[in-house]
């Protein structure tokens, strides 16, 4: 008889396990829809790490669990945790008005004009306290963790100033020490220009250089850096300087890209090396075929095009068929603003026509592997962290066909159950 093992929790009896298994690379074509679901699938967690997946009569062979009963996940399906790897989390006001100004006809130009847009949300940031801000992330990963995210990447923006930027960034750290999701930290000081540099981009992005990427770097506030690159915000000559900069002080590059207008911040992607770029709503397929080429992996964020109103959404599945690794993120942000992955997976079927197997892989390994996380996260394989959401579904493809309500019954995460029965499990 093989010798049984503890585990510190067991997970049993899932109707489906989704697994991502596979390799820690992002997943392109056919290898997108494949989600390696095991029926009546089961694993076990210890030390917040998975040690073992398969079906429910073997693991229970295996293992046994030190104390109390295995989580029964009968007639439910058993994912990754969510992995959000585009969001602007911290952030302080509302703009719930320019919904009724985009449903009046008026443009995103008009609402800026009216004083809304980005440089309301600026005003509003810089006017915030460290505690408001603080106050608001943690409220928008408490929902974000209500929807199954367990790890999500976070971009400062709002404050356009080395004081407001970094007391962002530190808000996402403090932020991520009082609650369970993990947060990897993005600059994104190059997000618009500020009313300081009005008509003098260039004269900002220098600032940015020289003055506060140093000291994001020396003070360790940051992973990657990001810009708008985007006509009337960063050109890509701008976009080029600052990401060039960024990677000779050792951060990871990201691109809002194409988001409007066809600027080929896709190509700048790919010759920098960053690791994504995101929007591609009016990118060429010659700078798809660019990223494709470089490993830079697409983050499509339909909620956006969703809150904007816009007919139109990203080519995915041109973006599929040529072999381009995608993921999906909120883009959590005062202009769309949603914490659930669901939901965007619903868009991504609805309006995209990815599958809902294609899309759950780009919410989970494809992003994972868009923060440089795919070796801890994004799959449920012996070693990975246990973060771990159990849907009241039979299987993954609820997710979009059940939509517009929370599937999420319990979240694990690093082992721990921390939602049950939908609600947050009070800290002892
Ligand atoms: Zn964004």
């Amino acid at each position: 008889m093989p010798s049984v093992r503890t585990a510190d929790l067991l997970i049993v009896n899932a109707s489906e396990l989704v697994t991502m298994a596979g390799r820690r690379k992002p997943r392109a074509r056919e290898d997108l829809a494949n989600v390696h679901a095991i029926a009546e699938g089961a694993l076990a967690i210890r030390d917040g790490r998975i040690v073992a997946c398969g079906r429910t009569p073997d693991i229970l062979a295996r293992f046994a669990q030190k104390k109390g009963k295995p989580l029964d996940a009968a007639g439910k399906t058993v994912i990754p945790g969510f992995v959000d790897p585009h969001t602007h989390l911290v952030f302080a006001g509302t703009r719930e008005s320019e919904l009724v100004m985009k449903l009046e006809g008026k443009s995103y130009m008009e609402i800026l004009a009216s004083g809304g847009g980005i440089q309301r949300t600026v005003r509003a940031t810089r006017a915030a306290s460290d505690r408001e801000l603080l106050r608001g992330a943690l409220g928008r990963l408490e929902r974000m963790l209500l929807h199954g995210t367990t790890t999500v990447e976070g971009k400062s923006g709002y404050g356009l100033d080395l004081d407001t930027e970094m007391r962002m960034l530190i808000a996402m750290e403090m932020a991520a020490m009082r609650q369970p999701v993990d947060v990897v930290r993005t600059f994104l000081g190059a997000h618009a220009v500020p009313p300081e540099y009005q008509g003098r981009p260039d004269d900002y992005v220098d600032f940015l250089i020289r003055t506060a990427l140093p000291e994001v770097v020396r003070l360790k506030l940051a992973e990657f850096c990001d810009v708008f690159c985007e006509e009337g915000v960063f050109t890509v000559a701008q976009s080029r300087r600052l990401l060039s900069a960024a990677k000779r002080m050792g951060l990871g590059l990201k691109l809002h890209a194409d988001e409007i207008v066809r600027t080929r911040g896709a190509e700048l992607a790919a010759e920098v090396g960053a690791v994504s770029a995101d929007h591609l709503y009016r990118s060429s397929k010659e700078g798809l075929e660019r990223m494709k080429e470089a490993g830079v992996i697409g983050v499509l964020l339909p909620g956006t095009s969703f809150s904007l109103m816009q007919r139109d959404y990203p080519d995915a599945r041109m973006m599929v068929s040529m072999g381009l690794p995608l993921a999906l993120a909120t883009d959590l942000n005062p202009n769309c603003l949603t914490e659930s992955m669901p939901f965007i997976i619903a868009l991504a079927c609805y309006k995209m026509k990815l599958t809902p197997s294609e899309a759950l892989t780009a919410a989970t390994i494809n992003a994972a592997c868009a923060i440089g996380r795919q070796d801890e996260i994004g799959s449920l394989e012996p070693g990975k962290k246990a973060d771990i959401a159990v849907l009241d579904a039979p299987n993954h493809l609820h997710i979009p066909y059940h939509f517009g309500v929370n599937l999420v019954e319990t979240v694990i995460k690093d082992g721990q159950v921390v939602v049950r029965n939908g609600a947050r499990v009070a800290k002892v």
